[in-house]
């Protein structure tokens, strides 16, 4: 490399705001106005964030392009590539508009669910964003509503266009509040025509992650990847685990798509919630197993919408989620309408940094070995082997160079002591990289020989401070390099 080619790499590396690689797990937080300027987003940034949710269930479009405009602008102006994911409102249900805003509603107690978006709010005739209501309920089944905070029974229906629901808890409805309706066979399909309209829209944007909510089975993924695949756009699809069906598809689900929600918030709702736990453990290590990043959501920090510091149950169940061998924790309410969203990041950085003290002795048993049934079975050992070696040897880091992202994907997977940093000269791929545990991503657009890629990649770490001569670093790549096939190399090198 001639020294001007080693200053350009070098300076597009250089981000006095890079985070130092001493934490693994990623943080999720969402946009919304208590955060949605450049001054502030590059708040967050500095304190942590890794990626930004824009949920499409709020917002107008010129909301979320002015957004995407200054996380692209973060991005540019500090070197990084902080990742973008749009997130897709799906079948997601809601009562229309209540009378005065307050139905109290006492056990036993009949309301009446219509058709009618004009209905007026009373016991008699409330409004559902769900046609086919009447059709698809059965009398007995549950209906909750406002985040589970009422529950009803199905008491009747004429099968048509209307429905009487039995309180069975007291509670008061408002205005515009979700329905769950964990028991009912619902016909809608996987995505409305407000996410196609969406959709639309987010194709035409540089974003990263394309998630849909309330997905049920693997199909469901299979129509947004081919919509995003028609479109050309490089986004990854994401599936929001938030259904009881969705769990029962789980291993489907997760083949059909790049990454993974535990979205706890309707998830809690739509199960018995005693199971919840459980559930986001063995969702976790399913997608580890099958190296789909996995993020954990919802209620981390909740309340720190309004309080300084967060509860001890919170705490717990942040460290829980990173000792669980989460890819990343995600905030909501937290950040986008919260009090202090830099305060929020700061103190989960704290958790993660304690829990991640204490991190192998119990994600050992949880780590994937390379499966001998993948096509990409000589792929996944350099992978694996590049994890092991690294271990063996006290290696400083992983280094591995990809085009497709999947050898990142694999070695991350693999959750291993060392360091991963990940070089690609696809700057797309890098913003999605940057949500996988453990991924540091940098820019490398030199494609000469494998000795010389091997010596560039190390000596944009050594100038950047990541390694240090004597440190030894592990390699992967492949060989002859113009061939840019899978990964099929493993080197060990040490630092001059
Ligand atoms: P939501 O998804 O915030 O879009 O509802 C997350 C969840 O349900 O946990
Ligand atoms: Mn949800």
């Amino acid at each position: 490399m001639t020294l001007a080619e080693a200053a350009t790499l070098l300076e597009r590396n250089k981000s006095s705001l890079r985070k130092d690689g001493s934490q693994n797990t990623k943080i999720v937080a969402t946009v919304g106005p208590a955060c949605n300027t450049y001054e502030k987003l590059l708040e967050l940034v500095t304190a942590g964030v890794d990626v930004f949710r824009l949920n499409f269930s709020h917002g107008t479009h010129e909301d979320h392009l002015k957004v995407i405009g200054h996380i692209q602008k973060i991005n540019e102006e500090h070197k990084l590539h902080i990742g973008t994911l749009a997130d897709l409102q799906g079948p997601k249900l809601r009562v229309g508009k209540i009378k005065n805003d307050a139905l109290h509603l006492n056990p036993g107690d009949l309301i009446t669910i219509v058709n009618d978006e004009s209905a007026e709010g009373t016991a008699d005739a409330i409004y559902m964003s769900y046609d086919q209501f009447a059709e698809d309920c059965e009398v007995g089944e549950h209906i909750l509503m406002d985040d589970g905070k009422l529950v009803f029974q199905v008491a009747e229906t004429n099968k048509k266009d209307t429905v009487k629901l039995k309180c069975v808890h007291e509670g008061i409805l408002s205005s515009n509040k979700g329905v769950n309706l964990p028991e009912t066979n619902v016909k809608l399909p996987s995505m409305t025509e407000k996410d196609r309209v969406d959709l639309n829209f987010i194709l035409t944007q540089p974003v990263s992650w394309i998630a849909l909510s309330f997905v049920r089975r693997a199909s469901d993924m299979d129509d947004l990847k081919q919509a995003v695949k028609e479109s050309g756009h490089s986004a990854k699809v994401m599936a929001k685990i938030e259904k009881p069906e969705a769990v029962k598809n789980i291993r489907e689900i997760i083949r059909a798509s790049n990454a993974i929600m535990v979205a706890r918030g309707d998830l809690g709702v739509e199960m018995p919630i005693e199971k919840l736990p459980i559930t986001q453990k063995e969702i976790i290590q399913m997608c580890m197993q099958y190296a789909r990043p996995v993020i954990v959501a919802t209620q981390m920090m909740d309340s720190m919408i309004k309080n300084p510091s967060p509860t001890r149950a919170e705490v717990t169940d942040v460290a829980n989620a990173v000792l669980d061998g989460a890819d990343a924790v995600m905030l909501s309410g937290e950040t986008s309408v919260g009090h202090n969203p830099p305060l929020v990041i700061n103190t989960m950085t704290r958790i993660i940094e304690q829990a991640e003290c204490h991190y192998w002795p119990q994600i050992e048993g949880k780590r994937p070995h390379a499966v001998v049934k993948s096509s990409m079975f000589y792929n996944d050992v350099i992978c694996f082997n590049a994890c092991r070696t690294a271990e063996e040897i006290g290696a400083k880091g992983i280094i591995g160079i990809t085009r497709s992202g999947y050898s990142a994907f694999k070695i991350s997977s693999f959750r291993p002591k060392a360091n991963i940093f990940i070089f690609s000269d696809q700057l797309d791929m890098l913003n999605i990289m940057n949500l996988f545990w453990g991924v540091q991503c940098f820019y490398y657009d030199r494609f000469t020989t494998t000795d010389e890629t091997v010596e560039d990649c190390t000596d944009i770490l050594k100038e950047s401070g990541y390694v240090t001569t004597g440190d030894v670093v592990i390699n992967t790549g492949s060989m002859p390099l113009q061939k840019r096939t899978s990964t099929n190399m493993l080197k060990v090198t040490e630092v001059e």
